[in-house]
């Protein structure tokens, strides 16, 4: 629709908004200007309008407006605006999800190479809320007797959980599967948590190879994104696969771990004692005396073997003789403090190294042991088993010895001695020159 109009008209439009009205201006600088704006039917809809206005001079100054419909235009536009935003987002979340696989991969890296379990809680408490963008949660892992759950790592204060819980207290533990809560109202909170975050948050239940390992904990990040293109529950859902996601590459790091203690553990212990072995001991005993002559320090050696073992055996059965090993290793485990390194030898022969100790420490040591032993009692098949006794050489360093496989043998020949002279007695190594 083409118009002519004197140029000072006012009805140019019916609502110019004011920076069309700038360009307005141009028309009395330049002669030429195209302008949008709205005109209004005479039902009152309004539709959008570009008007292109040229200043024509004839008796006096007249404007030439050539007015185009420009509702189909509009709606490409801001349906091509949509897309771009769109685009946008999509490009972003796929930049944020490459960083987070990138920074799981990481974190899965350096859990292989930690050392322990404990260490491998610590690093996943201190990443995984970056990773995972989540303020607050915790790393919670089942006890080896699996009636217990333990919370090893934590972050953030918003999502507190008991420190230790029964499984049944988490809905992702008791269902096997992911439990998510949405917000802070929810009926639906498991009870291992003291609160709820207002945003929700998610529980993961970690497992691998067909063992529960425990429940992963995390609060819902803030919605960053804009909520009018992507969905409040397409955020949610986003999250809750990248927690799964998450859940299933620790899941994986810990089971390894545990294996590979339970291997390490397989080959420097024995079975039946749980005590260090042979080798074990020797190693530690090589890097004791290493450390004691560098330090001008002790170290000494106890070589225990039971009296009259072969008679127990004898009188209440070889099963029975298991038992009372079994029992005797505990016993040591529970007599040596934690630097020391407590071997079964062999058979009914046991050694232990103590750190640091100089031999009369070393004698007083034995000499409990001894005695504490008579107060050992162990059960087979509903009867109590007859006490045993043990006989014990020492040996200490320097004295006895310059080196391990030194000290072993003199406290060996000491134990020797102990037998030799009735047993249930302590024999200390003579010194090297008069030995
Ligand atoms: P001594 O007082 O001289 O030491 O007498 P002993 O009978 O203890 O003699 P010795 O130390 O030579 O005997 C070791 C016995 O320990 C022989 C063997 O039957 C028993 N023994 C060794 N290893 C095991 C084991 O793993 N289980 C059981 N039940 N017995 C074992
Ligand atoms: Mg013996
Ligand atoms: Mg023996």
């Amino acid at each position: 629709m083409t118009t002519l109009l004197p140029y000072q008209t006012t009805e140019l439009s019916d609502e110019i908004d004011p920076c069309e009205k700038s360009r307005l201006e141009g028309l009395r600088h330049s002669g030429f200007a195209i302008i949008q704006t709205t005109h209004r039917r005479k039902d009152g809809s309004t539709f959008p309008v570009e008007v292109s206005m040229k200043l024509v001079h004839l008796d006096r100054d007249y404007v030439v407006c050539a007015v185009r419909d420009i509702t189909e235009r509009k709606q490409m536009e801001s349906a091509l605006a949509e897309t771009n935003a769109k685009l946008s987002i999509a490009l972003e979340e796929s930049k944020k999800h490459a960083q987070e696989a990138i920074r799981l991969t990481e974190l899965v890296d350096i859990l292989q190479s930690c050392h322990s379990a404990e260490e491998a809680y610590q690093i996943i408490g201190n990443t995984l809320p970056t990773t995972l963008s989540s303020p607050a949660g915790a790393l919670c892992v089942t006890t080896p007797s699996r009636n217990m759950v333990e919370a090893m790592a934590t972050w953030g204060d918003t999502l507190a959980t008991e420190k230790t819980f029964a499984p049944e207290n988490c809905w992702a533990l008791r269902r096997g599967k992911i439990h998510q809560v949405n917000n802070s109202t929810s009926p639906l909170r498991c009870a291992h948590l003291s609160g709820c975050p207002e945003g929700g948050y998610l529980c993961v239940p970690l497992a691998a190879h067909g063992e529960t390992l425990g429940v992963l904990c995390v609060e819902r990040p803030p919605q960053s994104l804009d909520i009018s293109l992507r969905s409040s529950e397409d955020q949610a859902e986003a999250f809750a696969s990248q927690a799964s996601a998450v859940g299933e590459r620790i899941s994986l790091a810990l089971a390894n771990l545990r294996l590979r203690e339970v291997l390490r553990n397989q080959s420097i212990r024995d079975s039946l004692t749980g005590l260090f072995n042979r080798r074990f001991m020797e190693e530690s005993l090589e890097r004791e005396v290493r450390r004691a002559s560098r330090n001008k320090e002790g170290v000494a050696v106890l070589m225990l073997d039971l009296d009259h073992f072969k008679l127990f055996n004898d009188t209440f059965g070889h099963q029975a003789g298991d038992l009372l090993l079994r029992g005797f290793g505990d016993f040591l485990s529970q007599g040596t403090r934690g630097q020391d390194v407590a071997c079964r030898y062999g058979g009914e022969e046991f050694l232990i190294v103590l750190a640091g100790a100089t031999i009369d420490a070393a004698f007083k040591r034995a000499e409990l042991l001894r005695e504490d032993l008579k107060q050992l009692t162990v059960r087979h098949a509903g009867q109590v088993l007859g006490r045993v006794t043990v006989s014990i050489g020492v040996s200490a360093f320097p004295d006895n010895g310059a080196t391990a496989e030194e000290l072993v043998h003199a406290a060996d020949k000491a134990l020797y001695r102990a037998k030799e002279e009735g047993r249930d007695r302590i024999v200390v190594a003579g010194a090297l020159t008069g030995s």
